[in-house]
This record gives C-alpha cells, sequence and structure tokens, in this order.
C-alpha cells in the first residue's frame, strides 16, 4: 500500500482515500482510468484525468475483461469482510 500525496473522496459514500494497493503487488501512483474500490463501500471507481474519483456505471463495468472483473468481485469480497463496522463482534 501507498500514500498518495493527491487524495480523493468517494463519490457515493464521502470517504476521503488517500491510500491504494494494487492487486498485482507492484504499488504505484495511480493514473487516468485506473479502476479502484472504495475502502468503505466497495465501490468500483475510476480515476479521472485530475486524480477525482467517478462511480463507474454498471454498462461499463459489463464491458470489462471478465478476468478484470473477477479480480473486482474478489477484492470486494475482500473489502466487505473487512469492514469494520461488519467486524464489530470479531475478537480484538
Ligand atoms: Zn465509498
Amino acid at each position: 500500500m501507498i500514500i498518495l500525496e493527491h487524495s480523493s473522496t468517494c463519490p457515493k459514500c464521502k470517504k476521503h482515500l488517500d491510500a491504494v494497493s494494487a492487486v498485482d503487488g507492484h504499488d504505484r501512483v495511480p493514473v487516468e482510468n485506473d479502476i479502484t474500490l472504495c475502502s468503505n463501500c466497495s465501490t468500483v471507481l475510476i480515476y479521472e484525468k485530475d486524480l477525482s474519483l467517478s462511480e463507474m456505471s454498471d454498462e461499463v463495468l459489463e464491458t470489462l475483461d471478465p478476468e478484470l472483473k473477477g479480480q473486482i468481485n474478489t477484492a470486494k469480497d475482500f473489502l466487505k469482510r473487512f469492514r469494520p463496522n461488519e467486524n464489530s463482534n470479531l475478537p480484538n
């Protein structure tokens, strides 16, 4: 995971997003059209030219490569399991 100098805000839940992790393990600063997930609400997001984030529409999501869609779904499942409010009953 890397901390970003330029943080962004999730357009759906308004969470301040200031760090990213790449699915391939080669962390780098995101660029335009990179896909990411909100760590708070798991919404699929895309980086704009100014590195602000937009929500990816279901129509665009359906056009993605099946392997990429699989990676996105795996990451969404991972995030849902580790949301703080869903771990409140787990031992510390
Ligand atoms: Zn969000």
